[in-house]
């Protein structure tokens, strides 16, 4: 969880997140990521089938006060045509349906996940 205000990295805030997207394990220490780092790394178990989040409304007291952006470690597989870790973008329904049609840079997901 990427561009977090800094006075929100914090372990609650983590597992808040987490919750979000699916149940959370573990959420790393900040210490073990060096300090003035702007991320949290939160170990979480999510549903595969569907589409993996990109990003996070955060708010506290109501307010907005940012957007969190969340990237991926370690999947398996990975379709940056629609976001799922079930199969990989040649077998990817989207693609299918565009019979080749469709261009790299029309990817809903990018690399940097
Ligand atoms: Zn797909």
């Amino acid at each position: 969880m990427h561009n977090i205000p800094e006075r929100s990295l914090k372990i609650e805030v983590g597992e808040m997140i987490g919750n979000t997207i699916g149940s959370v394990i573990q959420v790393a220490d900040l210490e073990d990521d060096g300090a003035g780092s702007e991320f949290l790394r939160v170990r979480i178990n999510i549903d595969i089938s569907k589409p993996l989040l990109r990003c996070f409304k955060l708010c506290t007291e109501g307010k907005q006060v940012g957007w969190v952006g969340i990237k991926y470690e370690r999947l398996p597989n990975f379709c940056y045509w629609c976001g799922r870790v079930t199969h990989r973008e040649r077998d990817c329904e989207v693609w299918l349906w565009g019979k080749g049609s469709l261009r790299k840079d029309e990817q809903q997901y990018e690399e940097w996940l």
